[in-house]
């Protein structure tokens, strides 16, 4: 069933666990993912980035999603990422249950007054609104810790920023990053900073860029494409292990972003496909295995997150 991120966060606060938000760009993936949602019997978050509206357009997105929410699980359709106030105010109007607005990279008071203004719009509504404050970078645009350190998310400011906004989930920053060439050490999360910014805000914490970067899918992927580019930068790439991930459920977090490990399972699958079945021609059965490894990041992330088993009958 079709609910909201508010309803599904505040379960999740009060049973002490996280649920995933994974992104989709077409039907396998919102197969894989909500199909698995319905195996554990968890909760579970589809969302959409403006990029993925960009390519598969938002109503094809919608009737994918609110089809998937016909499941006997809670299922929440997200707005990732939304920059544009335009995307936004046309997602709440067509039926998404939950919109980010990211306004991380302008100063304080002009990401205050543009979140209350889709609060404005989002609230009548019943829809969610999930903000962020201090920005989560991409791997690349970091050099030093020194510069990463200074996007995390101040606990005072965060605290303020959810009162006069009145958003109902906030994405935060320490340390972690967008995309799948993740650093070549394992990220320490500020767990620290993470504790004192759950005591400031009263709203669930969002873990943006929590992707864990399987070496095995790695490895997978890389078995078929040690030519291209992308594949080599893959080389050694470490993700959020899975224990951090744990330390930040217990001091707040409550929703997990996956895109990198989705992205990662599905070219594994269709590379080791299209390079060992020389027969295929039938796209279904050339996505197969991508469906199949998919799955399997969804389930461990539900599993890990401790959303497995919590969808009420
Ligand atoms: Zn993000």
């Amino acid at each position: 069933m079709l609910t909201t991120l508010k309803k599904v966060l505040a379960a999740a606060d009060k049973g002490g666990y996280a649920v995933g938000a994974f992104n989709v760009n077409n039907l396998e993936i919102v197969q894989a993912v909500i199909e698995t949602a319905v195996e554990k019997r968890s909760p579970v978050i589809i969302q959409t980035s403006e990029g993925a509206i960009e390519y598969a357009g938002m109503p094809f997105l919608i009737a994918l999603i609110r089809t998937a929410a016909q499941a006997p699980v809670p299922v929440v359709m997200h707005l990732d990422h939304g920059k544009d106030l335009k995307v936004i105010k046309l997602a709440i109007d067509s039926g998404y249950t939950s919109v980010m607005f990211d306004g991380s990279l302008y100063k304080f008071a002009e990401n205050v007054a543009k979140t209350k203004k889709v609060v404005g719009w989002a609230k009548p509504k019943g829809v969610s609104v999930e903000a962020e404050i201090g920005a989560i970078k991409g791997v690349e645009d970091l050099v030093s810790v020194s510069e990463k350190q200074a996007f995390f998310t101040d606990p005072a400011e965060a605290g303020r920023f959810v009162k006069a906004t009145g958003c109902d989930a906030l994405a935060i920053s320490i340390g972690t990053a967008h995309g799948a060439y993740k650093s070549k050490t394992a990220p320490t999360l500020d767990i620290e900073r993470l504790g004192k910014i759950d005591a400031a805000v009263k709203v669930p914490i969002v873990l943006h860029g929590a992707s864990g970067i399987s070496a095995e899918l790695v490895a997978k992927t890389k078995n078929y494409c040690e030519t291209l580019e992308d594949c080599s930068r893959l080389e050694g790439a470490v993700g959020i292990p899975d224990d951090q991930i744990l330390a930040a459920i217990k001091h707040g977090v409550r929703k997990i972003n996956i895109d990198s490990d989705l992205r990662i399972a599905f070219t594994a699958g269709l590379r080791e496909t299209v390079v060992t079945d020389h027969k295929a021609i039938d796209p279904r059965k050339l996505l197969a295995l991508s469906k199949k490894l998919m799955k399997e990041v969804v389930g461990h992330k539900m599993d890990l997150f401790g959303s497995t088993g919590k969808a009420k009958k």
